[in-house]
């Protein structure tokens, strides 16, 4: 057996072993539909070299065969690309890229048949993954700003992947219509070299961003309120803490807020216990639309929640607060029957001492309980309250 045959034989168990563990992502990380997309790609990619296999084998330059081969890679890759945009927007409907994805692939076959020049045929099922790897680091995420590092990764990689296909892309060109040259021998060369070399690590990357978003959803799940959506208490003091630390070491003002339902047992009491849930939904995104970016919210208790104002003095936290109380107040929450709610708040600034937040919301609850001892429905600063007394 030669070593290039050996080599095709090994990536053909990786390529069925990239197409077994997609499959079971998928099964297994709640079905998310890019990880099909992916499992396909693999499970072509797996048959492709199989032929490949068998091409070598035979050692006979068959134009149909080899028009073939090239149809099953120009597929492979066209359908990992679908999935890489199918994970960046889960919503969108992915019928007409599909399609698209058959016909360029049908496409690419039909012109490697009818011109199985080596000088033709090579380069273009190269550009053709290449550009297919391009498409794929397009779509990984909407804005670098705010991709993370997973995914930054994977996006280097497949641009360095992409590199690669379209630098032998480029080798093929110029080998002559019959490959006799030494340019080609160079090609062959190089790609015997690097093609496995992206081949691998594409999938490698690919299996990365499904455990990446996993342990993303993880994380999520474990820091967010399942009812509203906002942080939970756990992921609000995690961020709430990073943030503190951040303007004490910036030496910038930060405020931290919290907020009670007033007589929440009665909202419950009347109208039942899914009108309750339904208002806590709303108060959470009516506050969260009265925030800045960069400010965080969260559900700390039943009806409490907890607001982190970054670059805010506790003075200018005091109308931001008001004006989410006046806002509450004002609008009923949306539904059969028409409720209306009021909730008391306590505000803090950060001092000089805090360390963290735990003095911060002790501070501020003490503020919030004296909302409630003066009629509720209002908003009380603890810098005012130190100074009362
Ligand atoms: P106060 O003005 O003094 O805050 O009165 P309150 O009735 O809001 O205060 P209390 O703490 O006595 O009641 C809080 C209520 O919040 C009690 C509980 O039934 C309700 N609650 C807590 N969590 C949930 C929830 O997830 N869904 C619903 N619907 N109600 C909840
Ligand atoms: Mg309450
Ligand atoms: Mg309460």
């Amino acid at each position: 057996m030669t070593a290039a045959l050996a080599n095709v034989f090994t990536l053909t168990f990786i390529a069925a072993m990239l197409a077994a563990v997609m499959l079971i992502a998928w099964r297994s990380f709640g079905r998310p539909r890019y990880a099909m997309f992916w499992a396909a790609a693999f499970s072509v990619a797996t048959i492709e070299w199989v032929g490949n296999l068998l091409f070598r084998l035979y050692e006979r330059d068959d134009p149909l065969l080899f028009a073939s081969l090239v149809g099953l890679c120009c597929l492979s890759n066209a359908l990992l690309a679908v999935g890489f945009v199918q994970r960046g927007r889960p919503q969108a409907n992915m019928a007409p890229l599909v399609a698209a994805a058959c016909v360029a692939t049908i496409m690419v076959t039909t012109i490697t048949y009818l011109f199985p020049q080596r000088d033709v045929r090579d380069p273009l099922w190269l550009y053709f993954a290449a550009s297919m790897l391009v498409i794929g680091a397009a779509s990984v995420t909407r804005s670098l700003r705010t991709a993370s590092l997973p995914e930054r990764a994977t996006i280097v990689m497949l641009i360095l992947f992409a590199a690669i296909d379209a630098g032998l892309g480029t080798l093929a060109l110029g080998q002559g219509a019959s490959g006799e040259s030494d340019r080609y021998q160079l090609f062959r060369t190089v790609l015997v070299l690097l093609y496995p070399l992206a081949f691998i690590g594409v999938g490698l990357f690919s299996v990365f961003l499904v455990a990446a978003d996993l342990a993303e959803t993880m994380r999520r799940l474990a820091t967010s309120d399942e009812l509203t959506g906002i942080y939970n208490r756990r992921g609000f003091e995690e961020s709430a803490e990073r943030a503190i630390r951040n303007a004490q070491r910036q030496r910038q003002p930060l405020a931290v807020v919290v907020a009670d339902i007033d007589n929440f047992k009665a909202v419950n009491d009347r109208y039942g216990h899914s009108t309750g849930d339904r208002a806590l939904r709303h108060f959470a995104s009516r506050i969260e639309r009265m925030i800045r970016r960069g400010d965080l919210v969260g559900r700390i208790g039943g009806e409490e929640f907890a607001l982190l104002l970054v670059n805010t003095r506790a003075q200018d936290a005091l109308e931001v607060v008001e004006r989410i109380r006046r806002d509450i107040a004002a609008m009923p929450v949306e539904g059969r029957n028409q409720v209306v709610m009021t909730a008391s708040f306590g505000v803090t600034g950060l001092r000089p001492g805090d360390i963290s937040l735990t003095a911060l919301l002790a501070r501020a609850d003490r503020a919030l309980y004296r909302s409630k001892l003066e009629g509720r429905d209002r908003v009380t600063s603890a810098e005012d309250l130190d100074e009362r007394v």
